[in-house]
């Protein structure tokens, strides 16, 4: 057989364990929500706070989806056009430089294209007081971002230009698990290294809160480590709460804007939907569908390298060479935008089920649905989006979903 082929049996091999992933890990049976209940629940919120969540979600649309459409025409552009590798071409030195420098520079053009529309959305935010930060904290956020993705696409153009390099034939093999445990490792450092760059974290001061969020893990048998207290209202009003890493790094943060605004009993269902996703092992199953789509990339990349008519536009002679950048950059946007819809979707389901968990566990569906109500209104969400947005870009259910699955669940008791 020859390394196409190997190539292409791998392929295979790879999108037959993610199609049995997904199959296997996803919870498919979503608990249910029904519309009357929806409808019911959204006509009991507040009238003035939705027409005003709604404005503002009007308004970012035509922020956020030119931005996107300008983002992929400029990955396009340098990906299938020679301007990208015209770019890589003006760094000069040995292979790292061109590949470092080129890289840089071409995720840098990338970026300063959409920069005006992300200045754009920060004057929305903070005139509908959703941003407590100035340009000054939100400059230094900007920059940290660019930092921890120059560093991150720097260790993984490194990594796929050594490979190519040193395994002309075979890097595709070596690079698909090295993407793979790339993602692995990522989920476990991400917490410990890249979110304090962004927020500082304190454990949660003894109390009687802190008892009974302790005393709530303990109960639903989930190793939790700590719970710690992001300082989130440096930069948002936002009320939020997560759950991050694996193992020994696991831990469950809440914001500090959601501990000032929300009662005890909304807190506590907040970490009971985040003590959900820990018992089911939620990070583990993001993590392996991402090591797979990581391996499928690289994989897929190899082949792609084989068309000619892809190379010919972006005027180099082999995917494999540091000019490709901007077709690597293409390629893994146009990719992105693809995986992004079926993402979503896995995700709505798996946050569906977290929610099944924080209403088990507590028993209290009324203080549930009045957290996710003040959620929505707080951080001024579109409680019931249109269903073409939420269908392509919902990460969780829509506010008037998740309550009418308390509504549904106190019934069901
Ligand atoms: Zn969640």
């Amino acid at each position: 057989m020859t390394v196409r082929g190997w190539a292409w049996l791998t392929l295979i091999v790879l999108c037959a364990a993610l199609a049995v992933a997904v199959a296997v890990l996803v919870p498919w049976h979503r608990p249910p929500a029904p519309r009357a209940d929806q409808l019911a629940a959204l006509a009991e919120l507040p009238a003035d706070r939705v027409a005003k969540a709604r404005e503002l979600r009007g308004e970012l649309r035509w922020i956020t989806y030119p931005a996107m459409l300008i983002g992929l025409a400029a990955a396009l552009v340098l990906g299938l056009t020679p301007l990208g590798s015209w770019l890589v071409g003006l760094v000069p030195g040995p292979w790292i430089a061109k590949v470092l420098g080129g890289g840089l520079l071409v995720l840098l053009v990338a970026d300063l294209i959409t920069l005006p529309f992300a200045a754009w959305r920060h004057t929305v935010a903070v005139r509908y007081g959703l941003s407590t930060q100035g340009w000054g904290g939100w400059a230094v956020d900007l920059l940290k971002g660019y930092a921890v993705a120059a560093v991150l696409g720097a260790i993984a153009l490194l990594g796929f230009y050594t490979l190519t390099r040193f395994l002309p034939n075979w890097w595709w093999a070596v690079g698909a698990v090295g993407a793979a445990v790339l993602v692995v490792l990522l989920s476990f450092v991400f917490p410990v290294l890249v979110e304090p760059v962004f927020n500082k974290f304190t454990p949660m001061a003894d109390g009687p809160l802190r008892s009974e969020l302790m005393d709530l893990a303990q109960r639903d048998g989930v190793p939790v480590r700590d719970v710690l207290v992001a300082d989130a209202s440096r930069r948002t009003t936002a009320l939020n709460a997560y759950v991050s890493g694996i193992g020994p790094t696991r831990r469950i943060v809440v914001y500090d804007t959601l501990l000032r605004e929300a009662p005890q009993s909304e807190v506590v269902a907040v970490a009971a939907h985040e003590l959900g996703h820990a018992k089911r092992g939620d990070v583990v199953i993001g993590t392996v569908i991402g090591a797979l789509g990581a391996a499928i990339f690289v994989v897929g990349l190899y082949l792609l390298g084989a068309w000619s008519w892809l190379l010919h536009r972006a005027g180099v002679e082999s995917i494999a060479e540091p000019r490709a950048i901007g077709l690597l950059l293409a390629v893994a946007t146009v990719g992105g935008l693809l995986a992004g819809p079926a993402q979503a979707y896995v995700s709505r389901l798996i946050e569906a089920r977290a929610d099944e968990h924080a209403l088990e566990l507590t028993g209290d569906p009324a203080g549930f649905e009045q957290m996710q109500g003040r959620l929505s209104l707080v951080n001024l969400g579109d409680p019931d989006p249109p269903a073409w947005e939420q269908a392509l870009f919902g990460s969780h259910p829509t506010t008037v979903e998740r309550m009418a699955a308390a509504r549904a669940f106190a019934r069901s008791r």
